[in-house]
């Protein structure tokens, strides 16, 4: 399995200053072969970012797109307009499900529409800090896991990356703390278990794990080498392009 250093860039950078960004990273981006990047800009930048990017070497993901492919809903995108211009769409973010109100059965029909559009979902998932400190993780991170995957087929299964993503420890998150890797262990093996239990050993093992939450160059390695994660979604360090970078490099060597 590959290991996804994927950037979420949330509401920042002009288009132009995206453009910029991105032609200083593939000016000296290797072709990594194991490792998948993958950056997540503003919806109206994909589109002229689509035609700059070398997608041998990264892809682009959407940060969130509409269900429906069409019809009466001023101001959407759907994940059909965006089919061809993103590999992947990040959906179920802790920001669109708190600040915007998206429940699982939403974020399920999102999720349903990127596959069915050939776009890979990254189906976010994580518990706030009192759920935590109410011994409510487990319930949590199931209720929105198959929540979310309501409705993928068995056979779609493979086709969906699951991001671990404690809401207490976002960096925009007032007073975040800094998960540690028993604490993403212990949550990465309820994943794991809820996948099983729900389709099987063979499909479940066949879902990414990615981890997100305050990544940056100086903790990447150690969470990479949690078992089971494999990958991280970085928002602040993704900014910061020697950032951004250092954690790719450090991906390369922990798969090496
Ligand atoms: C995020 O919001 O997806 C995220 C992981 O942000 P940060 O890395 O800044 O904590």
């Amino acid at each position: 399995m590959k290991t996804y250093i994927v950037g979420n860039w949330k509401l920042n950078f002009t288009v132009g200053e995206a453009s910029i960004y991105l032609h200083k990273l593939l000016k000296n981006l290797p072709n990594y072969r194991d490792v998948e990047v993958v950056v997540a800009p503003s919806l109206i930048a994909l589109q002229p970012l689509s035609l700059q990017i070398d997608r041998h070497k990264m892809k682009l993901a959407a940060q969130n797109a509409f269900y429906r492919d069409y019809g009466a809903f001023t101001g959407e995108v759907s994940f059909s307009q965006l089919r061809g211009i993103v590999d992947y769409a990040i959906i179920g973010h802790s920001e669109r499900r708190y600040i915007f109100r998206e429940d699982d059965k939403m974020v399920a029909k999102k999720v349903a529409a990127a596959i069915r559009n050939k776009i890979t979902p990254i189906l976010c998932i994580g518990e706030t800090e009192s759920e935590r400190a109410f011994g409510e993780t487990a319930d949590v991170i199931r209720d929105q896991l198959i929540g979310g995957l309501s409705e993928v087929s068995d056979d779609d299964l493979d086709k969906v990356i699951i991001a671990y993503e404690p809401v207490w420890a976002i960096s925009s998150v007032r007073e975040c703390k800094l998960a540690t890797p028993d604490e993403i262990s212990e949550v990465v093996k309820l994943i794991k278990k809820a996948l099983k239990d729900t389709y099987g050993a063979n499909l479940a093992e066949k879902v990414p794990i990615l981890f997100g939450g305050s990544v940056n160059p100086s903790n990447a390695g150690s969470y990479l080498t949690v078992p089971g994660i494999n990958g991280l979604l970085i928002g602040g360090a993704s900014l910061i392009l020697g950032e951004f970078t250092d954690i790719m490099e450090i991906a390369k060597r922990v798969r090496a």
